[in-house]
Order: structure tokens, then sequence, then C-alpha cells
């Protein structure tokens, strides 16, 4: 039996909701899963070239770190665990995800949904679009087309850049992220001029539009039904849209320089300003159109 944690804050997810834990895959410390994958190897090896077997069951040979992750994801099964931890809230923000933009992105842009990948890391984590680490925050890689993210983040979002840290805020990072996958199966990452830095340059565009997919979906998400037909997420009150603008203000380039530095530098933008990303959530909340969100690649900001 788990014990029910003394979680007071809103109940986002409807606790009703069929989870699959395997949704997300579950990187360990990246240096601690290795030794211990490679100490689990080289035991299969011997054990198999003392016996003359080739086989073996892995789960025997599992080490702390695989053992905890298994043990974490098998509890993400309903939105009740959703509501109650971090890991379950990333799997359970993804599949509603996969299940709005399953149904709007073709109706809305004739364009077929694919899942991405999505990954769960502490430590670190390779990726083709370099080392994933808790220090760069979450991230999409359009060459694996996979969601890296680190549940550590949700912390820094409040310690570290001053959000709510309510539950939509959570969701709202992992809402960004698939936004960039949208991008990319939409052909707007490739076209966009993404790395161009600077208030106004195709890097800012490109992620205000994140943004702006991450407020479609939580206008959505309130109706948008799991494999046996029940809403993901109970309808939002106002306390999740202002944590979710307070997530999207808070990681604004403006506000992260002033933190950081002391000074804003806008030719070095490469998100947007926290009142650009406020506006443009708010714009695809409101609007829940994908040509609204699109807009911003090519208007004046
Ligand atoms: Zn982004």
């Amino acid at each position: 039996m788990r014990v029910t944690p003394s979680y007071r804050g809103p109940m986002t997810f409807n606790s009703g909701s069929q989870l699959d834990p395997d949704r997300v895959q579950r990187r360990g410390p990246g240096k601690g899963v290795a030794v211990g994958g490679g100490i689990g190897a080289l035991l299969v090896a011997l054990f198999a070239a003392l016996t003359g077997t080739g086989t073996l069951d892995l789960s025997s040979l599992t080490d702390q770190d695989q053992s905890a992750n298994a043990q974490a994801a098998s509890t993400c099964l309903t939105g009740a665990d959703a509501n109650q931890s971090a890991e379950c809230r990333y799997v359970a923000t993804v599949e509603s995800l996969d299940s709005y933009w399953t149904q709007t992105l073709p109706a809305q842009t004739g364009v077929r949904y694919t899942e991405p990948t999505a990954v769960s890391f502490s430590g670190s984590t390779s990726s083709p679009c370099g080392t994933a680490s808790s220090a760069t925050g979450p991230f999409y890689c359009p060459s694996d087309q996979t969601v890296y993210l680190d549940v550590g983040f949700f912390d820094q979002l409040t310690s570290q850049y001053g959000s709510s840290g309510g539950p939509l805020a959570q969701e709202y990072v992992v809402a960004h992220e698939v936004g960039h996958h949208v991008q990319d199966l939409t052909g707007v990452l490739d076209r966009s001029g993404g790395q161009q830095v600077g208030a106004g340059e195709g890097s800012v565009r490109t992620e205000l539009m994140a943004d702006c997919l991450g407020g479609m979906w939580a206008r959505g998400a309130a109706t948008t039904l799991d494999a046996s037909g029940t809403t993901f997420l109970e309808p939002l009150t106002e306390q999740d849209i202002a944590d979710a603008l307070s997530a999207a203000a808070s990681v604004g380039d403006d506000r992260i320089q002033q933190a950081a530095t002391g000074q804003v530098d806008p030719d070095s933008w490469t998100h947007g300003s926290s009142a650009q990303r406020d506006a443009a959530f708010r714009l695809g909340y409101q609007s829940g159109q994908y040509d609204q969100c699109a807009r911003i690649l090519t208007e004046r900001l």
C-alpha cells in the first residue's frame, strides 16, 4: 500500500483517468546506470560462460537505480498518481498531449500527429542533440523526436525562476516541449530560422509559438479523453491559468538575464520576454487555433 501524501493543491488530473506508466522512458543517474549495466552485462556474460546458457533473467541482476526506477514507473497508473508526484504528472501530461494533438493537429492542419518519445532523466543523459543535464533544462531534440526532461526542473521553476510551481506550471513546460514536436511535424522548425537569436528573430518566434501551442492544449485538456473515455484534466481554474502564465513569464529571457547578470540584452534573446511568453500562451489558450499560433512566426511581435 502506498501512503497517501498530504497533497492539498488543486487536483488538476481527473483521479480516475488511466495512465500508461511506460509512456515515459526513465533513465536513472547517467553514470550510475551505465556502471550498473556494465557490471550486470559482465555478470550475464560470466554466467553464460560458466553455465553454457545464453539467457538469464536480467531482472535478477538489476542494480538499485534500475529497480528504483521500475518502482517509480509502476506507480504511475492513474490521474490520482499524477496529482501526487511530479514523475507521474509528466507521464499524464504527455498522454494528455498525445490525445489532444492526435485529434487537433489533423483536424486543423491536415498533418498526422505521431507521438514523440519522452525521456525522464536525472543527473545527465546523452542525446543526439548533445548531453542533457539538469542544468540545461528540458528540451526537444528533432533528430530523435524526443522530449528530454528532468523532473527536478520543476523545483528549479519555483526556486530559481520564481514561478508559482503549481501543477499547470509544470504541465506547461511539458506542453511547450511537445509544442516543438508539433512544429517539427508541421515543418515549422525547419523553416523558421530557429537558430537566429535576438528579439523578433527566428528563435524567439519559434519559442513563442511553442508557448502558444501549449496554451492550445491547456484549453483542450479538460475535454480530451483517455483510452477509457475519462477526461484527463478537470476544468481549469483561474488559479491553474495563473500558474501556467507564471511559469511562462518566469522563464522569459528578460527575467532570466535580469536575475543572472542584472542586465537585459534583447539582442541575445532566444525565447522572448516574460510579457511576450505570457501573451503567446494566452493567445493559444483563448483561440485554440494552430493558425493563430503560427502567425507569431511572421507577424509583428
Ligand atoms: Zn522551447
